[in-house]
Formats: C-alpha cells, sequence, structure tokens
C-alpha cells in the first residue's frame, strides 16, 4: 500500500478505518487488504471553460474506479469546490460497499469537479459536463462505468453526458448513465429514490425495536436531493419533521413543520431559512435536538468527536454518505446510539439507479409501482442481513454492512483469480 497516507480524520481515512475493521474482523491478509483498499482506476482531468464573458477558468476533474470484481463501476459525479482526489477515493470506495451490500452486481466509482455549480450559468455548467465527460471517454460506458448525480449535478448534467457519451460513439446509450430525466430513458422513482430508501431503512431500524415511524419526531440536516423529499416521505408515513436545515441554516417546530409549506417556500426562496412555519435553527444546534430520529443528510464529517457528543436522538440514519468519523462514530455507540450506516441507509438511490440501467439496457420500462415494490424489498432484505450479522458477532450496524460488503467483493475477486 504504497499511496500517500490520508489526511487525519478525512473522509478518506475513515473509509481506509472502516475497511480496516472489516477486514480484522474477517481475518483477511495484507495482500487482500492492500487489494480491497487500493483503487483500481483513477483519471485525473483538467477542465478548462471558457465562461459566458469570455474569460478562461480552469477546473480540475477525477474518476475513480475503487473495485470492479462484482461487475461495471458504478456512481455519481459531484460538482463542489471542495472536491479532491481523496473525497472522491472515499466516496468511491463507498459505493463499492454500497453495491455490494444491497447485493447489485456493481463495483464502485465516483467522479468529480471542483467547482461550485451556484456560481456558474446553465451553459457554462453545459460545456464543463460536456468536456469532464469527452475527457474521460475511454473510462465511461454502459458496461464499464456507469455515472448518476450526487452533490451539485443533476438529471440535466445526466441527459448532457448521455448526449455527449453517444454522439461520441453514434448511437443513443441510454444506460451509460442513470438519474436522467425520464424523457430520455430515467426510471419513474429514481428522483426520490435515495430519500425512499432512508425512510424505509429507519422503519426497518425502528421495527427491530418494536417502533413504528407515526408520531416519530425527525431532525434532517440537509435540504437537498435527499433531504428534502425524505421530509416529505416521513410527514406522509405519520411522522413529524420537527427540524431541517441547509446550508444556509434551519428551522424548527415542535409540533411538528408543514413540509407541504414549507417545500414551496423553498421552491420560492431557495432555502429553508426565513420559512414564517417555526423558528430559527443552526446546522449545529439540529444535530443535538431531542427527537426520535436524527437523518444527517448534507455532507461528510458533520458528527465529529465534539458534535457527535452531543446527540441525543437514539437512532441516527444517514442520509448523507460519510457524515460520521471515525471518533464521532465511537461516540454515539459508547452512547448507545443505533446508527444505520451510509451504506445501506442511503443505498436506495443506487438500487433504483441500477432498476433504470436494467430498464434502459432492455428498453422495457416499468410502472412506478414496480419500482417502489422492489426498493423496499431490496432495502428490507439488506437491512434484515445486517441487522442479523450485527446481532450474531456483536458489531454495530455499521460493521455488520462493511463485513458482509466486503467479504462479498473478496468472493468475488478470490473467485476470479488474478490474470495473468
Ligand atoms: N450519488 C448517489 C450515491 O452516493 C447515487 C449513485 C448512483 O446512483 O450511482 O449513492
Amino acid at each position: 500500500m504504497s499511496q500517500t497516507p490520508p489526511a487525519a480524520n478525512s473522509p478518506l481515512a475513515n473509509a481506509h478505518a472502516q475497511l480496516a475493521a472489516a477486514v480484522d474482523h474477517l481475518g483477511y491478509d495484507a495482500g487482500l487488504h492492500a487489494h480491497l483498499q487500493t483503487p483500481r482506476r483513477e483519471a485525473h482531468v483538467a477542465v478548462p471553460l471558457r465562461t459566458d464573458s469570455g474569460d478562461l477558468k480552469l477546473f480540475r476533474g477525477y474518476r475513480v474506479q475503487h473495485n470492479i470484481s462484482r461487475g461495471p463501476a458504478k456512481g455519481g459525479l459531484r460538482y463542489s469546490p471542495d472536491v479532491d482526489i481523496d473525497e472522491v477515493r472515499a466516496l468511491a470506495m463507498w459505493m463499492t460497499w454500497k453495491c455490494a451490500v444491497v447485493d447489485i452486481p456493481y463495483g464502485g466509482a465516483k467522479g468529480g469537479v471542483d467547482i461550485d455549480p451556484g456560481e456558474h450559468s446553465q451553459r457554462e455548467l453545459e460545456r464543463v459536463t460536456r468536456r469532464y465527460t469527452s475527457e474521460l471517454m475511454p473510462l465511461l460506458g454502459p458496461n464499464t462505468d456507469i455515472m448518476a448525480p450526487d452533490m451539485g449535478t443533476d438529471e440535466q448534467t445526466m441527459a448532457w453526458v448521455m448526449d455527449t457519451y453517444s454522439v461520441a460513439v453514434g448511437h443513443t446509450t441510454p444506460a451509460v448513465v442513470t438519474g436522467k430525466p425520464i424523457a430520455v430513458g430515467g426510471s419513474l422513482g429514481r428522483a426520490e429514490a435515495t430519500s425512499a430508501g432512508v425512510v424505509q431503512a429507519t422503519e426497518a431500524a425502528l421495527r427491530e425495536r418494536g417502533e413504528k415511524i407515526v408520531g416519530k419526531t425527525i431532525a434532517i440536516q440537509g435540504f437537498g436531493k435527499v433531504g428534502a423529499h425524505a421530509a416529505d416521505i416521513f410527514a406522509a408515513k405519520g411522522a413529524r419533521v420537527v427540524a431541517v436545515s441547509d446550508v444556509h441554516g434551519g428551522v424548527r417546530a415542535e409540533g411538528g413543520l408543514d413540509v407541504a409549506r414549507l417545500l414551496l417556500h423553498v421552491a420560492a426562496t431557495g432555502t429553508v431559512v426565513g420559512f414564517d412555519g417555526g423558528d430559527p435553527c443552526s446546522n449545529t444546534e439540529i444535530l443535538a435536538l431531542d427527537v426520535d430520529v436524527l437523518v444527517p443528510a448534507a455532507k461528510e464529517n458533520v458528527l465529529d468527536e465534539v458534535t457527535a457528543a452531543t446527540v441525543r436522538a437514539p437512532l441516527v440514519v444517514e442520509g448523507a454518505n460519510g457524515p460520521t468519523t471515525t471518533a464521532g462514530d465511537a461516540i454515539l455507540t459508547r452512547n448507545g446510539i443505533t446508527v444505520v450506516p451510509d451504506i445501506l441507509a442511503n443505498a436506495g438511490g443506487v438500487v433504483v439507479s441500477y432498476f433504470e440501467w436494467v430498464q434502459a439496457t432492455q428498453y422495457f420500462w416499468w410502472t412506478a409501482a414496480e419500482v417502489a415494490q422492489r426498493l423496499e424489498q431490496r432495502m428490507v432484505t439488506a437491512f434484515g442481513a445486517v441487522a442479523e450479522l450485527a446481532q450474531r458477532d456483536g458489531l454495530t450496524l455499521r460493521e455488520a454492512a462493511n463485513v458482509i460488503a466486503v467479504k462479498r467483493v473478496a468472493e468475488a475477486h478470490q473467485l476470479r483469480g488474478l490474470y495473468p
């Protein structure tokens, strides 16, 4: 393992620590550990942009294919000014375990460009997306590497990736991306799939304790693609969403927020801040509220050794990727808090990405009800297997999820053997 060690407490350091724990539990040797940790392929590309005003700007782009032992590389594309290669490596590794824990036939990948999408016009974002895709052409394809939206990207971004790829190969290839608009081969139910999965994971965790979702109080940090839909679904199931926040701040109401009205406010203003149906609440305060369920659905490393100690919710369901640091995780465990880990809790997105890819490959589309029912079945099965192993071996749900995932990937690798 000759890679430079990741910065302490970085998402990659956390991902490495989680893998090391699983490898230790499974009794794998150092060679297999190195193989499981090291990305299979990495691309670093320069992404130049001619801005609308005629200036030249340069961004850095990455695509990491962490592992392809179980199938094509799969994972999102993130646009954020903080993106760097180590963050993309961590997110790609988590995709490998995520696909394995819900048993879909993919490896893991992630892409990123260090651009702030809020600072650019749609035309500029289109040029950046097309140039990035074009630089990565040799790596992409419906059987090799399939992108999807992540933070800062959306359905439109995927339509541009799909079009750029399709024009280059000379035929329309809807299965090269997932999370694309329905009109160009997207799947019903994909847009809200991650959130639906988060709610199903929450319900499964509550069922383990003999409890139900109805009447439960929920706090959600992050009101983007994952958090906003989750709030809506939680409310529809009779839970009380008592606080939400986004990058600008948060809002809380002990009796429960009127989520439908809040969504209208966000559509009109772009933020939850200023909503008249509650009181202001900061992004740190929201983590410490006395609620039944806390859903961190924003970004990495928000539950660290300081904030984790303030958590009062008995159940944390990770909507974001990597929201808890290694030190934060130890504190939550010590305090008896159950954590449904990211690779399980937010896997609904990639599960329906898989369904979208299957449909797009066969040019045969399913009904919304079929998608929803198959998603729930996968989430419930995966949760059950993780909870059972956790119980049997005295592990946390995170440890158990990682053990199941790492074992599946190692098994595929060992059965295939090494070439030459
Ligand atoms: N970006 C999402 C994730 O982190 C979805 C990935 C996908 O659908 O490929 O899980």
